[in-house]
Protein backbone atom coordinates (compact mmCIF):
# COMPACT_ATOMS: atom_id res chain seq x y z
CA UNK A 1 0.00 0.00 0.00
CA UNK A 2 2.90 2.41 0.78
CA UNK A 3 4.59 1.51 -2.13
CA UNK A 4 0.97 2.63 -4.09
CA UNK A 5 0.83 6.09 -2.50
CA UNK A 6 4.43 6.14 -2.97
CA UNK A 7 3.93 6.14 -7.09
CA UNK A 8 1.05 8.10 -6.72
CA UNK A 9 3.04 10.69 -4.70
CA UNK A 10 5.59 10.78 -7.08
CA UNK A 11 3.14 11.32 -10.15
CA UNK A 12 1.37 13.98 -8.86
CA UNK A 13 4.95 16.02 -8.07
CA UNK A 14 6.19 14.98 -11.42
CA UNK A 15 3.06 16.38 -12.88
CA UNK A 16 4.19 19.49 -10.83
CA UNK A 17 7.73 19.46 -12.46
CA UNK A 18 6.12 19.02 -16.00
CA UNK A 19 4.44 22.68 -15.16
CA UNK A 20 7.83 23.95 -14.35
CA UNK A 21 9.30 22.45 -17.42
CA UNK A 22 6.14 24.18 -19.42
CA UNK A 23 6.53 27.31 -18.13
CA UNK A 24 10.31 27.49 -18.42
CA UNK A 25 10.08 26.74 -22.30
CA UNK A 26 7.19 29.74 -22.50
CA UNK A 27 9.48 32.12 -21.02
CA UNK A 28 12.46 31.14 -22.99
CA UNK A 29 10.59 30.83 -26.23
CA UNK A 30 9.65 35.00 -24.91
CA UNK A 31 13.32 35.52 -24.21
CA UNK A 32 14.20 33.58 -27.50
CA UNK A 33 11.84 36.02 -29.50
CA UNK A 34 13.13 39.22 -27.87
CA UNK A 35 16.25 39.44 -30.34
CA UNK A 36 13.67 39.53 -33.16
CA UNK A 37 11.69 42.51 -32.20
CA UNK A 38 14.51 44.30 -31.22
CA UNK A 39 15.95 43.78 -35.05
CA UNK A 40 12.55 44.57 -36.14
CA UNK A 41 12.70 47.93 -34.25
CA UNK A 42 15.91 48.85 -35.48
CA UNK A 43 14.89 47.83 -39.13
CA UNK A 44 12.45 50.52 -39.15
CA UNK A 45 14.87 52.90 -38.02
CA UNK A 46 17.14 52.05 -40.11
CA UNK A 47 14.47 52.76 -42.81
CA UNK A 48 13.78 55.94 -41.69
CA UNK A 49 17.49 56.75 -41.78
CA UNK A 50 17.33 55.77 -45.35
CA UNK A 51 14.48 57.50 -46.57
CA UNK A 52 15.73 60.87 -45.34
CA UNK A 53 19.25 59.94 -47.28
CA UNK A 54 17.30 59.65 -50.25
CA UNK A 55 15.90 62.48 -49.87
CA UNK A 56 19.01 64.61 -49.05
CA UNK A 57 20.37 63.39 -52.04
CA UNK A 58 17.89 64.11 -54.36
CA UNK A 59 17.81 67.54 -52.67
CA UNK A 60 21.45 67.91 -53.08
CA UNK A 61 20.87 67.43 -57.16
CA UNK A 62 18.29 70.42 -57.20
CA UNK A 63 20.80 72.25 -55.24
CA UNK A 64 23.34 71.61 -57.62
CA UNK A 65 21.12 72.47 -60.36
CA UNK A 66 20.50 75.60 -59.01
CA UNK A 67 23.64 76.38 -58.81
CA UNK A 68 23.94 75.59 -62.81
CA UNK A 69 20.91 77.49 -63.03
CA UNK A 70 22.37 80.84 -61.56
CA UNK A 71 25.73 80.45 -63.39
CA UNK A 72 23.67 80.22 -66.68
CA UNK A 73 21.54 83.29 -65.35
CA UNK A 74 24.72 85.14 -64.82
CA UNK A 75 26.03 84.54 -67.97
CA UNK A 76 22.78 85.92 -69.88
CA UNK A 77 22.86 88.99 -67.57
CA UNK A 78 26.41 89.72 -68.40
CA UNK A 79 25.95 89.21 -72.43
CA UNK A 80 22.65 91.28 -72.08
CA UNK A 81 25.05 94.37 -70.57
CA UNK A 82 27.62 93.92 -73.20
CA UNK A 83 24.77 93.88 -76.18
CA UNK A 84 23.75 97.34 -74.27
CA UNK A 85 27.45 98.69 -74.19
CA UNK A 86 27.84 97.95 -78.10
CA UNK A 87 24.47 99.29 -78.59
CA UNK A 88 25.76 102.51 -77.16
CA UNK A 89 28.40 102.55 -79.94
CA UNK A 90 26.97 100.57 -82.75
CA UNK A 91 27.27 102.75 -86.17
CA UNK A 92 25.32 100.64 -88.52
CA UNK A 93 21.57 100.18 -88.56
CA UNK A 94 22.09 96.70 -89.62
CA UNK A 95 23.96 96.18 -86.15
CA UNK A 96 21.51 97.98 -84.53
CA UNK A 97 18.62 95.81 -84.96
CA UNK A 98 20.89 92.52 -84.94
CA UNK A 99 22.15 93.82 -81.60
CA UNK A 100 18.25 94.35 -80.09
CA UNK A 101 17.36 91.30 -81.25
CA UNK A 102 19.86 89.50 -80.09
CA UNK A 103 19.25 91.03 -76.45
CA UNK A 104 15.39 90.01 -76.61
CA UNK A 105 16.59 86.80 -77.23
CA UNK A 106 19.11 87.17 -74.24
CA UNK A 107 16.14 88.60 -71.76
CA UNK A 108 13.72 85.84 -73.30
CA UNK A 109 16.36 83.49 -72.27
CA UNK A 110 16.90 84.87 -69.06
CA UNK A 111 13.40 84.78 -68.07
CA UNK A 112 13.05 80.99 -68.96
CA UNK A 113 15.99 80.48 -66.50
CA UNK A 114 14.26 83.00 -64.24
CA UNK A 115 11.05 80.31 -63.96
CA UNK A 116 13.03 77.85 -63.90
CA UNK A 117 14.97 79.22 -60.71
CA UNK A 118 12.27 79.96 -59.05
CA UNK A 119 11.02 76.49 -59.39
CA UNK A 120 14.01 75.09 -58.68
CA UNK A 121 14.05 77.61 -55.37
CA UNK A 122 10.60 76.63 -54.41
CA UNK A 123 11.38 72.99 -54.54
CA UNK A 124 13.91 72.93 -52.27
CA UNK A 125 12.37 74.85 -49.77
CA UNK A 126 9.61 72.46 -49.83
CA UNK A 127 12.20 69.60 -49.51
CA UNK A 128 14.20 71.06 -47.13
CA UNK A 129 10.55 71.47 -44.67
CA UNK A 130 9.98 67.95 -45.27
CA UNK A 131 13.70 66.72 -44.23
CA UNK A 132 13.34 68.56 -41.18
CA UNK A 133 10.07 67.42 -40.84
CA UNK A 134 11.11 63.82 -41.40
CA UNK A 135 14.67 64.39 -38.99
CA UNK A 136 12.55 65.48 -36.01
CA UNK A 137 10.55 62.68 -36.08
CA UNK A 138 13.43 60.54 -36.70
CA UNK A 139 14.76 62.00 -33.40
CA UNK A 140 11.47 61.66 -31.01
CA UNK A 141 11.16 57.62 -32.77
CA UNK A 142 14.58 57.46 -32.01
CA UNK A 143 14.43 58.46 -28.42
CA UNK A 144 10.89 56.13 -28.34
CA UNK A 145 13.27 53.31 -29.47
CA UNK A 146 15.58 53.74 -26.75
CA UNK A 147 13.01 53.62 -24.14
CA UNK A 148 11.28 50.65 -26.11
CA UNK A 149 14.34 48.80 -25.68
CA UNK A 150 15.22 49.58 -22.24
CA UNK A 151 11.63 47.94 -21.66
CA UNK A 152 12.57 44.75 -23.41
CA UNK A 153 15.67 44.55 -21.75
CA UNK A 154 14.47 45.12 -17.88
CA UNK A 155 11.39 42.62 -19.36
CA UNK A 156 14.32 39.74 -20.60
CA UNK A 157 15.71 40.64 -16.99
CA UNK A 158 13.17 39.87 -15.21
CA UNK A 159 11.68 36.80 -17.27
CA UNK A 160 15.29 35.57 -16.45
CA UNK A 161 14.71 35.51 -13.07
CA UNK A 162 11.61 34.02 -13.38
CA UNK A 163 13.48 31.61 -14.86
CA UNK A 164 16.20 30.73 -12.46
CA UNK A 165 12.57 30.75 -9.51
CA UNK A 166 11.11 27.98 -11.23
CA UNK A 167 14.35 26.11 -12.01
CA UNK A 168 14.73 25.93 -8.59
CA UNK A 169 11.36 25.06 -7.98
CA UNK A 170 11.91 22.08 -10.48
CA UNK A 171 15.12 21.26 -8.51
CA UNK A 172 13.38 20.54 -5.60
CA UNK A 173 10.42 18.20 -7.19
CA UNK A 174 13.03 16.73 -9.14
CA UNK A 175 14.58 15.52 -5.52
CA UNK A 176 11.72 14.21 -4.76
CA UNK A 177 10.90 12.11 -7.39
CA UNK A 178 12.15 8.52 -8.36
CA UNK A 179 14.88 8.61 -10.22
CA UNK A 180 13.65 6.14 -12.48
CA UNK A 181 10.62 7.53 -13.13
CA UNK A 182 12.06 11.21 -13.76
CA UNK A 183 14.19 9.88 -16.37
CA UNK A 184 11.17 8.28 -17.68
CA UNK A 185 9.82 11.55 -17.83
CA UNK A 186 12.59 13.09 -19.68
CA UNK A 187 12.87 10.20 -22.56
CA UNK A 188 9.66 10.66 -22.86
CA UNK A 189 9.49 14.85 -22.67
CA UNK A 190 12.34 14.82 -24.89
CA UNK A 191 10.08 13.32 -27.95
CA UNK A 192 6.48 14.13 -27.01
CA UNK A 193 7.05 17.82 -27.17
CA UNK A 194 8.32 18.73 -23.79
CA UNK A 195 4.70 16.63 -22.19
CA UNK A 196 5.77 13.60 -20.84
CA UNK A 197 2.85 13.13 -18.29
CA UNK A 198 -0.37 13.25 -19.65
CA UNK A 199 -3.42 13.47 -17.23
CA UNK A 200 -7.01 11.00 -17.75
CA UNK A 201 -10.14 12.62 -17.43
CA UNK A 202 -13.54 11.28 -18.81
CA UNK A 203 -11.43 8.08 -19.37
CA UNK A 204 -9.11 9.70 -22.25
CA UNK A 205 -5.64 10.76 -22.30
CA UNK A 206 -5.40 14.54 -22.06
CA UNK A 207 -3.53 15.00 -24.47
CA UNK A 208 -3.83 13.18 -27.67
CA UNK A 209 -7.80 12.49 -26.36
CA UNK A 210 -7.98 9.08 -26.99
CA UNK A 211 -10.24 6.79 -25.25
CA UNK A 212 -8.41 4.43 -22.95
CA UNK A 213 -8.91 0.91 -22.03
CA UNK A 214 -10.71 -0.07 -18.48
CA UNK A 215 -7.68 -2.46 -17.88
CA UNK A 216 -5.96 0.76 -18.28
CA UNK A 217 -7.80 3.08 -16.14
CA UNK A 218 -7.52 0.47 -13.33
CA UNK A 219 -4.02 0.03 -13.56
CA UNK A 220 -3.79 3.83 -13.22
CA UNK A 221 -5.81 4.00 -10.38
CA UNK A 222 -3.94 1.18 -8.60
CA UNK A 223 -0.67 3.07 -9.22
CA UNK A 224 1.76 0.33 -9.17
CA UNK A 225 3.63 0.96 -12.12
CA UNK A 226 4.26 3.83 -14.44
CA UNK A 227 1.31 3.03 -16.55
CA UNK A 228 1.96 4.56 -20.29
CA UNK A 229 -0.88 6.04 -23.11
CA UNK A 230 -1.81 3.35 -25.85
CA UNK A 231 -1.72 5.90 -28.80
CA UNK A 232 1.12 8.46 -27.25
CA UNK A 233 3.04 6.85 -24.90
CA UNK A 234 3.05 9.94 -22.55
CA UNK A 235 2.90 8.39 -18.79
CA UNK A 236 -0.62 8.40 -17.15
CA UNK A 237 -2.19 9.96 -14.24
CA UNK A 238 -5.44 10.45 -12.92
CA UNK A 239 -6.92 14.01 -13.28
CA UNK A 240 -8.56 14.08 -10.38
CA UNK A 241 -5.52 13.18 -8.25
CA UNK A 242 -4.19 16.48 -8.99
ZN1 LIG B 1 -2.26 9.85 -25.14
Amino acid sequence: MNEIKYLKKDLEILYKLQICDIKIKNINEKINHIPNILKEVNKVLEDKKKKIDIEKNNNNKLIFLRKEKESLLALKENTIKKYLTELNVVKSNVMYKTLVIEIEKAKDDKDVIEDELIKLMDAIDKNVCLIKKKEKELLQFKEQTQKETEKIEISADLLKKEISVIKKEREIYKLMINSLVFLEYERLSTCCNGLGVSLVYKESCSVCGIMLRPQLINKIKKAHTLVFCDNCSRILLMGNTI
